[in-house]
């Protein structure tokens, strides 16, 4: 070994690894989820770079993942023959705050949101992890395309500093080393390892082997050799969305979720699909349970959708895949039409492509149509959680915007407490045929949609208004005016015809005006002047002496309001 240097940890990263060390995890064996996750993203950078160039397996082309331990020393050992890691990634990736995930997570510990039990993965502290049960952890690695002279050593106590050297390795990849706390013997039973491997690893896309020891061959001579244990394949190690549907149990589904999506929870359901014909493609999608912490402001994450072509990972690609108002969906596409070297330029204008997309938009549409058919309470959930996303659709997504409105929820004032439970189905089925008209509002908050004056003449006639109180929604409307037939209009703008949408038709808007009258509208128009377009008479308004209406085709005031202050 050459010179052994300290380094301190970045603050944050020190941070990070308190937290790790000193807090009660309720679930501390995800650390080898982490760490076998890990492995295998390395596995699959490696097979990735072999296609242009097999010389980097160095004769070794079967990717695996092996785990072992040495329980005198309480030793266990995560090993991969993937790609590996030079000095400078070992540094920048393992000490470092260069990762983002990092920084955010700490963001939403600091802020009291969790103590960091559902955050860990959800954010890439995927490695620290190994603190959470290791006092002492060592990463032995070297990158796939340097010399054997130049492997790393790694190692620290997770207090402070790490030390790292140059080592001679022989073999690419890498080893992670943990040397277990006192009370984590559990560890290194191999039946605990086998269910961990079992239940969070096992449709990973590579063999996870452990060492087993072969039945002796007869147990009559006392003296019998114990046979040498060998490698054995301890997970099923077949990418799940390549099974047939019939094969693959729910448990299997979730436990694949929560690796392709780091995310702790389940999902709340899923769609899979395995198309063939003149396109040949699997998509597994899924709707996760909950919002990430920080879901809002990951507008342009290409995580989320993995893209595979003939079962080979080739790059998180959810920005080609997905529209923005479903990026909360995740899972893997997997394409046979599309060649193995694939770019992100070529994906970017490639006709195989495009139609998955629209295809995977498709089948998200449908999981959500399908979500909210059968399970009124999830659906609530997610729309909780996501509504304001997909609401997003309905402008960027002209080609299903019927379908995206179908699944949008408002409240009304059919039940303004109930919350945002009404689509805009229930309304209409309500509304009766002869209502050509969908009546909103929007407002800057609930309170004050509900107590618009321009409600009034809707409340006495008793026509439904739907409440619209989310920022977006004001936006949102201005590209959205039909639904199944009828117009969508707001109350507070151009005049009010209500004489279609009752029963008893009680005229139009334009009311006859007393000589009084029109002296008086007269009068406040010039006290007005420049600040109004123009001052009339209403049957809008039933307790309320006066309100404000805009035109047709103005901007909302809170709408302009907020341009303003963005100084637009
Ligand atoms: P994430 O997996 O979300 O990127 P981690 O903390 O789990 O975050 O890992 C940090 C980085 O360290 C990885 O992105 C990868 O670059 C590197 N790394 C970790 N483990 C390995 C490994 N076994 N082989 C190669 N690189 C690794
Ligand atoms: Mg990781």
């Amino acid at each position: 070994m050459t010179q052994t240097t300290q380094h301190a940890f970045q603050a944050e990263v020190q941070e990070v690894l308190n937290l790790m060390i000193h807090s009660l995890y309720s679930n501390k064996e995800i650390f080898l989820r982490e760490l076998v996750s890990n492995a295998s993203d390395a596995c699959d950078k490696l097979r990735f770079l072999s296609l242009q160039d097999d010389a980097l397996l160095e004769g070794d082309a079967e990717l695996h993942i092996d785990i072992a331990v040495d329980k005198e020393k309480r030793l266990l050992t995560i090993r991969d023959n993937g790609i590996g890691m030079s000095r400078d990634e070992v540094m920048e990736n393992i000490g470092t705050i260069a990762r983002s995930g990092t920084k955010r997570f700490l963001e939403q510990v600091k802020q009291g949101k969790d103590d960091g039990n559902q955050l860990i993965g959800q954010f890439g502290v995927g490695f620290y992890s190994a603190f959470i049960v290791a006092d002492h952890v060592t990463v032995l690695t070297r990158r796939a395309d340097a010399e054997p002279g130049e492997g790393v050593h790694w190692s620290s106590d997770g207090s402070g500093e790490y030390s790292i050297g140059q080592i001679d390795r022989p073999h690419h990849g890498t080893e992670v080393i943990l040397h277990l706390k006192e009370d984590e013997d559990e560890f290194l039973q191999d039946w605990t390892l086998r269910s961990l491997v079992n239940r969070y690893s096992d449709h990973i896309g590579f063999p996870i082997r452990m060492l087993e020891t072969p039945p002796a061959a007869d147990d009559d001579g006392e003296d019998a050799e114990t046979p040498a244990p060998e490698w054995k394949k301890v997970n099923q190690a077949s990418a799940l969305w390549t099974l047939p549907k019939g094969e693959i149990s729910d448990d299997d589904y979730r436990s694949f979720y929560k690796h392709v999506s780091h995310d702790f929870e389940d999902p709340r359901c899923w769609a899979h699909n395995q198309v063939e014909g003149s396109q040949n493609y699997t998509s597994l999608l899924y709707l996760p349970s909950h919002a990430p912490m920080d879901f809002m402001m990951q507008r342009d994450e290409p995580r989320g959708l993995k893209l595979y072509v003939k079962r080979v990972f080739i790059m998180d690609a959810a920005e080609h895949l997905l529209p923005n108002y479903l990026r909360f969906m995740r899972g893997v596409v997997d394409s046979d039409d599309l060649p193995l070297n694939v770019s992100r330029e070529l994906l970017q204008d490639n006709p195989t492509v495009r139609k998955i997309h629209a295809a995977v938009v498709r089948r998200s549409l449908d999981l959500l149509g399908k979500l909210a058919n059968d399970d009124a309470e999830g659906y609530q959930a997610f729309w909780g959680d996501f509504g304001t996303v997909l609401k997003e659709g309905i402008v960027e997504d002209n080609g299903n915007r019927e379908r995206i409105a179908g699944l949008l929820r408002f409240t009304s004032t059919q039940d303004p407490e109930a919350g945002d439970v009404v689509s805009l189905a229930d309304y209409i089925g309500r509304a009766g045929d002869d209502q050509d008209t969908i009546w909103y509002i929007t407002a800057e908050s609930l309170a004050a949609a509900k107590h618009s004056p321009h409600l009034e003449i809707f409340r006495k006639k008793g026509i439904e208004v739907l409440l619209m109180h989310d920022r977006i929604d004001e936006w949102m409307m201005g590209y959205f005016h039909e639904f199944e037939g009828k117009k969508l209009r707001s109350v507070a703008k151009g005049d009010v015809n209500l004489a279609n949408d009752t029963e008893s038709a009680e005229g139009d808007d334009k009311p006859e005006v007393s000589e009084a009258d029109s002296a008086l509208l007269e009068r406040m128009k010039a006290a007005l002047g420049e600040s109004v377009q123009d001052v009339r008479a209403s049957q809008r308004l039933t307790d309320s002496a006066a309100c404000l209406v805009l035109g047709e085709h103005d901007m909302a005031p809170h709408l302009r309001r907020m341009l303003e202050q963005a100084g637009q």
